[in-house]
């Protein structure tokens, strides 16, 4: 199939108007996107304290790197809030993951390519519904 598009004529047919994303903002949406905007900018600051360290040789500069670290937590857990996600959640359903993907609980190349967790057989609630029922069983009342 030729492709008869350039593709800036692409770029124009496809990309959402800015009118229509406009339209449908709210405040928590804005909230939302303001959130998660800001991670990535973090992430890059983080980053940069961590470059200078392992590639320019420079001491790590620890209380950057925790301002850093701050300043994530702080738009994670915006995001969270806004989306009714507690940080509980997301380690429970990142430990889920993780030990779907790696059993034993041993990294190998081969389980990080083959993602286990992915497959639509995985259950990747295992931990967690197991910790639930753990915690349910220990406030029903004896007798
Ligand atoms: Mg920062």
């Amino acid at each position: 199939m030729e492709i008869t598009i350039t593709h800036p004529e692409l770029v124009e047919a496809l990309a959402k108007p800015g009118k229509d994303i406009l339209a449908s903002l709210t405040p928590e949406k804005c909230h939302q996107w303001h959130m998660a905007s800001c991670i990535p900018g973090e992430a890059g600051e983080l980053f940069d304290a961590v470059k200078k360290h392992v590639i320019y040789g420079k001491p790590i500069d620890r209380a950057n790197v925790v301002e850093e670290l701050g300043d994530l937590e702080f738009y994670m857990e915006g995001l969270r809030q806004s989306l009714g996600i507690t940080r509980e959640e997301t380690i429970e359903a990142n430990v889920a993951k993780l030990t779907t993907r790696y059993a034993g609980l041993k990294y190998s190349d081969k389980a990080a390519q083959e993602r286990a967790d992915k497959h639509p057989a995985a259950d990747r609630n295992f931990i967690g519904q197991s910790q639930l029922n753990l915690s349910a069983e220990a406030e029903q009342p004896q007798g």
